[in-house]
């Protein structure tokens, strides 16, 4: 801690360290197929934040070696369009993992969407059989925002085990996979969300607040209990800056960790989100193993 205040939970070098090992992965997959492990991220008409994305993704790709690229719909497009090129995408040998850029035009419908996504492709855990899996605590692609939520924790040697936690927002891809998330390191978890009465006495009790539902300011540091750790996953652009759903200075002041925004959760995300897609491509295309010997019968 800072004699500012509390300690600042920074994406930066964690994502900088889980770069490094991708581009290793990457290197090993690329030499032993013949081929860089690929990528397409499905936009459904372009507007300036999903340019921003996009480009941030390819550039991170391209640094570890990974072959992205990116199917561009035009925003009337129809859902049959949508799907049709995710089911094209799904039998290219040569991707590995597709994203689909959200939010999708209101036209479009989320579920046929999602439905329509190879489970093994889906890097960013949004169909159903990965929400399943995170659900039952099996092994699945998580939404990858959620898992840099809980991942900032643990790599930064936060203890989660036990701890009373607080999740703000109860969205499939955000709020409710990141509080799986907790549960499964043992955190004891409270949901809260638009319909909370006494959103403030819930974050009073927290050690761990983890603040995932786009409103500017939602969490002050006078709603927090001394020495919680803040997880802001918010990104609001509010007067030309980005600003994440966390009084950062309020609440500074009293917490012991917080993630600053931008430069904290988001970072990395785009990191893990290269993690889930060398997973997807190694587990696609697994090394031949050794030919297994045949039993010898027995009488
Ligand atoms: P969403 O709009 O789907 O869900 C917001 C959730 O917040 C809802 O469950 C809602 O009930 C809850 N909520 C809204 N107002 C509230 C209030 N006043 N009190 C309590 N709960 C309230 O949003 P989302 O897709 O889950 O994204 C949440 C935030 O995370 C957004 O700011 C989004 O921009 C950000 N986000 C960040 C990343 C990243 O990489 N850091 C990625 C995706 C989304």
């Amino acid at each position: 801690m800072t004699a500012s205040g509390a300690r600042l939970l920074e994406g930066g070098a964690i994502a900088e360290e889980i770069r490094t090992a991708v581009a290793e992965d990457v290197s090993t997959f690329s030499a032993t197929r013949g081929r860089a492990p690929g990528l397409r991220v499905v936009i459904v008409g372009r507007d300036a934040p999903s340019t921003v994305y996009l480009e941030r993704i390819l550039r991170g790709c391209a640094k570890v070696g990974i072959d992205a690229g990116f199917v561009e719909l035009e925003g009337e497009a129809t859902e049959a369009l949508v799907t049709d090129a995710l089911r094209a995408l799904n039998a290219d040998a040569t991707v590995d993992g597709v994203i689909v850029q959200m939010p999708l035009p209101p036209t479009i419908r989320l579920r046929a969407v999602v439905d329509a996504i190879d489970p093994a492709k889906d890097i960013d855990g949004i169909h159903p059989l990965n929400a399943g899996l995170l659900r039952l605590g099996y092994d699945g692609f998580l939404p990858a925002t959620a898992h840099a939520a809980v991942e900032i924790l643990r790599r930064s040697g936060i203890e989660i085990e036990g701890r009373d936690a607080v999740v703000i927002g109860r969205s499939a891809v955000v709020g409710m996979p990141a509080a799986f998330l907790l549960v499964r390191e043992d955190a004891t978890v409270t949901v809260c969300h638009s319909r909370t009465r006494d959103l403030a006495g819930h974050v009073r009790r927290a050690e761990i607040v983890v603040v995932a539902a786009g409103v500017p300011g939602l969490v002050t540091g006078a709603m927090l209990r001394p020495g919680a750790v803040v997880v802001d996953v918010g990104i609001n652009l509010v007067d030309g800056r980005i600003v994440g759903d966390v009084d950062f200075e309020s609440a500074r002041a009293v917490a012991s960790a917080i993630t600053p925004v931008p430069g904290g959760v988001g970072p990395l995300t785009n990191a893990l989100l290269l993690t889930h897609l060398i997973r997807a491509a190694e587990r696609q295309w697994p090394l031949q193993s050794p030919v297994a010997v045949p039993a010898i019968d027995r009488p």
